[in-house]
């Protein structure tokens, strides 16, 4: 695959080049990211902050971000600081503009007065199940409540007194009076205040009336002098009710524009799924290496540039589609090769002992650091008579295509020296050693007389060593879509998807990396340094493995 087009178009931008040609809102270009503060970020959210912030600088505009903090009782502080975290880790910048839009309570409520002034709005006595039940349906149209046509005096003083808090929760509603029997059912006369006397975090108990969703966001976007509200398909047939509301107040108008939501396969995509495997306890949290969350993904090592460019290649469309999870890891494999430097590891040593060498033997190995990248330099790798591979790499007794290690066989050991396994040392019945010949004319791993030589392993000195704890990682669920097969979604969950290996063997410098440094184990794939890690605990993730299944994908 190419790489992207950095001056691909779509149709958002098609509707933006547009708007400028026409002068509409001034030739401006300003969007948003409006989360909800009620979870964490997932990749879906860091299409529409791709999305969002990225035209905005295309187009020398500005971004706002807003918590959508309308619902007062799920939102957490913690989701807000995250939520901060994550778009500034994928490289995007609000600067002084973070809006919260319980700052626009006061602003909304005194909309809603003009609303019921202009004879728009009616408070209504009817229960939540009544209004369900006149609501009718796509083939019923919906009946008028009996409090619809109050006088506009009456509802006046009824919005008052329900944002003074005389009413109980549910008494009482205040709905746009537009048409009961509209052929799309969020017109039919929708709910703009409900009563709940819940406390928020951020206005406190000041307000006991809560915002509806389509209400809020347009005044939102109204307020800010947002001119592109972008959002997901779910929300076209909204756009209607979004309209109507800001044309029957005197407000600024912005174009609510939709497109679709990222899906991906072997996931989920929805904070309240997400926040299910959290409570529940089936991941280690919102940032479990396995999360499809940015900070999940973070945590796994997966670059942000990589989560930008992976943004960037699936592009904005208007019809909904499933992405294959391994379009993703393709562009985190493609970043990581560019700019990881490669390390030896051994996930489970077997221990070889050079046979010709003393028992005090030391040499230092110097070793690239990037064979793609010559600026990555150079580092020195200890060597010794004592060292470990990867159990993997021997058999006693191989099939014929095993170009690895065994007995009379001759190796390379990644540049060190060229070896031949002479003897095999077993306990119980288990190979616990191998005892190799190495050409000590090989040094640096070449034949000293062009010898072909087929397998190359990677090893770790014995001596030199360093202990580590590798994790490695397995798609979350054994299905492509979770949801849409049989059973609760936590049913398809892939138990074997964390494989905690201790006792792992790593080349000294890795013990040098900063947590979150990534980096490539040879062989074996790339690695990040885990935030566990302390004075005495190296812990390891695996980001991913060096195979490309989506090459293959292609391919087909
Ligand atoms: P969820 O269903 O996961 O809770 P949401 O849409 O309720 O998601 P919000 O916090 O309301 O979450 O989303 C903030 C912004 O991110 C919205 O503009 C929304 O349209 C967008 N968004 C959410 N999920 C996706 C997705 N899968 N793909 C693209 N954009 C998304
Ligand atoms: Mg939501």
């Amino acid at each position: 695959m190419e790489g992207s087009d950095p001056r691909k178009t779509d149709f958002i931008r098609e509707i933006i080049d547009e708007d400028i040609r026409a002068d509409k809102h001034g030739g401006r270009v300003h969007t948003r990211f409006p989360p909800e503060p009620n979870g964490y970020l997932h990749i879906g959210h860091a299409k529409s902050i791709c999305l969002n912030f990225g035209i905005a600088e295309e187009y020398g505009g500005k971004c706002n971000l807003r918590f959508d903090d309308t619902n007062p009782s799920r939102e957490e502080e913690e989701y807000v600081e995250s939520i901060k975290e994550d778009v500034k880790w994928l490289g995007f910048d609000w600067e002084d503009r973070l809006y919260f839009a319980s700052d626009y309570f006061g602003r909304m409520y005194d909309l809603s007065v003009d609303l019921v002034r202009n004879g728009n709005a009616y408070v209504d006595d009817l229960t939540g199940e009544e209004i369900r039940q006149y609501r009718g349906n796509l083939t019923t149209p919906g009946r008028e409540s009996p409090f619809r046509d109050r006088p506009v005096e009456e509802n006046l003083d009824l919005l008052e007194r329900m944002r003074k808090g005389e009413f109980k929760d549910g008494e009482k509603v205040l709905r746009a009076r537009i048409d009961m029997a509209h052929p799309n059912m969020n017109m039919r006369d929708p709910v703009i205040y409900r009563i709940l006397k819940a406390s928020h975090h951020n206005t406190g108990d000041k307000w006991c009336i809560y915002p509806m969703y389509d209400w809020a966001h347009g005044l939102e976007d109204s307020i800010e002098d947002i001119t592109h509200s972008l959002c997901t398909l779910e929300f076209e047939n909204h756009r209607p009710l979004y309209d109507w509301f800001l044309d029957h107040l005197d407000v600024y108008h912005p174009q609510q524009i939709e497109f679709a939501r990222l899906n991906l396969t072997f996931t989920v995509m929805s904070k309240r799924k997400l926040l299910q495997l959290v409570e529940n306890k089936l991941v280690t949290g919102w940032n479990d290496p396995r999360m499809p969350t940015i900070s999940g993904m973070r945590r796994r090592g997966y670059p942000a540039s990589s989560i930008r460019e992976f943004c960037s290649r699936i592009g904005v469309a208007k019809i909904n589609s499933t992405i294959s999870f391994e379009l993703l890891e393709h562009c985190v494999r493609e970043d990581l090769n560019r700019t990881s430097p490669r390390s030896m590891g051994v996930l489970d040593p077997l221990k070889v002992t050079i046979e010709n060498l003393p028992d005090d033997h030391e040499d230092l190995m110097e070793v690239k650091n990037n064979p793609e990248d010559p600026g990555a330099g150079t580092r020195s790798v200890p060597f010794s008579n004592e060292l470990f591979i990867e159990r993997s790499d021997f058999l006693e007794d191989p099939p014929r295509k095993f170009f690895r290690l065994s007995p009379g066989k001759e190796v390379r050991l990644r540049n060190a020296y060229l070896v031949t396994c002479t003897d095999v040392v077993k306990e119980g019945g288990e190979v616990v050693e191998l005892i190799c010949r190495a050409d000590l004319d090989s040094r640096g791993g070449d034949a000293p007389d062009g010898r072909k030589v087929k397998g190359t392993l990677h090893w770790v000195s014995a001596k030199h060593a360093v202990e580590a704890e590798v994790r490695l990682y397995g798609k979350l669920f054994t299905v492509e879509d979770p949801l849409g097969v049989e059973g609760d979604f936590t049913d398809h969950l892939d138990p074997g998807s964390l494989n905690v290996l201790n006792g792992c063997k790593v080349e000294p410098s890795v013990r040098e990396k900063r947590v979150g440094a990534s980096f490539q184990f040879e062989r074996l794939g790339y690695f990040m340094i885990d935030p566990d890690t302390t004075d005495d605990r190296l812990v390891i993730n695996r980001t991913i493995t060096l195979r490309d299944s989506w090459a293959k994908i292609q391919k087909k």
